[in-house]
């Protein structure tokens, strides 16, 4: 394998980890997750993992890579940083020649940032070159490490993905690809998985489907999976279906070979995907994202409407939930908040003073609009409530008579463990407060919420159904629908002495 990893943004990365350097905005909100891609048959197969990538980039901008096969020999290259930034020239593409590809692009969930944990990973397993990118997080990774450790692993990174490449490795299995069947077998959690051998593009999602994954299709063989439809697209790709839950797709000179090894179980997708995670000009469960944002935000009018002369979103993420609503309410919608896209997540502030001003770097109010009118702000969530006290300040300052606060998903009271960067739970606002107290705490005249059968009714036109829940909604309802296997097991801490008795779970 040749091995071009560089980090030509190594200040950037310095930069990312200095206290003083923030992204107000960003931060307040749950974190996206990571995306992946993965090509085949295709002779700009590296290419066109990097331009599906750069539609991803809203999934993970703190690195990316890229691995390639070409003749059996495989090659990477990881950097820190954006899309744009590091896979721009000829050169590299260059360096990763072959026809087929895999890549990722990281939000640091498990395992942190550094170059060392950049996916995709690549290994020589016995069975030959192994490739892996994976998006979700594992909630029995660390007792699995612990019990492959004890058995004489060494581990490189502290990601979640070199424990499914030590599985690999360590299966009893002859085939790799019953290997690498055999180690999601073992792990519990989410995963959205694009993997490459010398001869096939896999593409796995967990069995709850927590986490996204698309099939799409180039040519007559050159096959696609990615995390969503807008990475399809961008490389004029047609969209054959979501890999289902529990499903492995293998693609290969055989054609397409499907298994579902896993025990059924109903799926249970992230509903937060639905909120905010995806591109709104992406399919989710072959539906667009567009659309049921526009109808969040009308399912909101419908459960918390008010007497207003505006109705704003805080952008971008607000702006289809604030459509929705303001056709739903029949109050004009108008860019009361104009977002700078060009502030960067490498922005100094280097005083409290200036940091301050962060939402301002990013968000500034569009004060003709706003003066003198009484303002509906419509956001997506309210995580810690930070981003939400200075752009309620902000459009009072700019003259609103009254700033009215919708948010169109439920109060957030729990973190994520699929996959999702969250701050612990009493980090997040509504796990500590009413929704009178937060009002008070941001500064709005008003606040409110959607419903989480409000959400359902947008998304799946039905109520939750509270005995079999059809989606993943435990950062609103606390209700988790796997085992958190190592979360439980860090609350009682004396079981952890027994966790190489215990082993993995087969
Ligand atoms: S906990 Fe929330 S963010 Fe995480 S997978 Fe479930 S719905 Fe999505």
């Amino acid at each position: 394998m040749t091995d071009h990893n560089s980090s030509p943004l190594a200040l950037k990365a310095l930069l990312q980890t200095n206290p003083f350097v923030s992204n107000t905005c960003e931060d307040d909100k749950f974190h996206d997750e990571c995306g992946v891609f993965g090509i085949c048959k295709h002779p700009e197969a590296s290419a066109h993992t990097v331009l599906g990538l750069h539609a991803l980039q809203h999934r993970g901008q703190e690195a990316a890579g890229v691995v390639s096969c070409d003749n059996k020999i495989f090659h990477s290259h990881k950097s820190l940083g954006h899309v744009s930034d590091n896979f721009n020239s000829k050169p590299v593409i260059e360096s990763l020649p072959g026809d087929s590809a895999i890549g990722h692009v990281r939000y640091s969930t498990a395992g942190g940032a550094g170059l060392r944990n950049v996916q995709p990973l690549f290994a020589d397993l016995a069975t030959g070159g192994f490739a892996v990118a994976h998006n979700g997080n594992l909630t029995n990774s660390l007792t699995l490490r612990q019990f492959l450790v004890s058995k004489g692993a060494i581990f490189q990174s502290t990601s979640d993905s070199e424990v499914i490449m030590h599985l690999v490795a360590t299966s009893t299995y002859l085939n790799l690809i019953d290997r690498f069947i055999d180690a999601l077998r073992r792990i519990e959690g989410a995963f959205a998985i694009v993997a490459l051998t010398k001869d096939s593009l896999i593409g796995a999602r967990d069995p709850l489907g927590v986490r996204p994954l698309v099939l799409g299709k180039l040519s007559d063989d050159s096959y696609i999976f990615a995390s969503e439809t807008c990475a399809l697209d961008i490389i004029g790709a047609d969209y054959i279906r979501d890999v289902e839950p529990g499903e492995v797709v293998t693609i290969n000179d055989k054609g397409i070979h499907s298994v579902k090894p896993f025990p059924i179980q109903k799926p249970r997708p992230c509903i937060f995907e639905h909120v905010y995670f995806s591109r709104p000009d992406s399919l989710c469960g072959g539906t667009s994202i567009y659309k049921v944002r526009k109808h969040i935000g009308k399912e909101l009018a419908k459960e918390s409407q008010i007497k207003a002369d505006l109705v704003v979103p805080v952008p971008d993420s607000g702006t289809p939930a604030a459509i929705g609503y303001a056709q739903q309410a029949g109050i004009p919608f108008e860019l009361g908040i104009i977002r700078n896209h060009y502030v960067g997540r490498t922005f100094i502030e280097p005083s409290d003073q200036i940091r301050h001003l962060g939402v301002k770097l990013k968000h500034n109010a569009n004060r003709g609009e706003l003066e003198g009118k009484i303002v509906v702000l419509i956001d997506d969530s309210i995580v810690r409530g930070t981003t939400s006290i200075k752009i309620v300040d902000m459009v009072r300052q700019a003259g609103a008579k009254e700033v009215h606060m919708r948010i169109a998903s439920p109060p957030t009271r729990s973190p994520c463990y699929y996959g999702v960067d969250t701050p612990e739970k009493d980090k997040l606002l509504a796990s500590h407060m009413t929704i009178e107290e937060m009002t008070k705490y941001i500064g709005a005249d008003s606040l409110d919420f959607i419903s989480i059968d409000g959400l359902y009714r947008a998304v799946c036109e039905a109520d939750r159904n509270n005995e079999a829940p059809q989606y993943c909604d435990a950062c609103f309802t606390d209700e988790y629908p796997t085992t958190l296997t190592d979360k439980d097991q860090n609350d009682t801490p004396k079981q952890i002495s027994f966790l190489n008795d215990i082993g993995p779970k087969f």
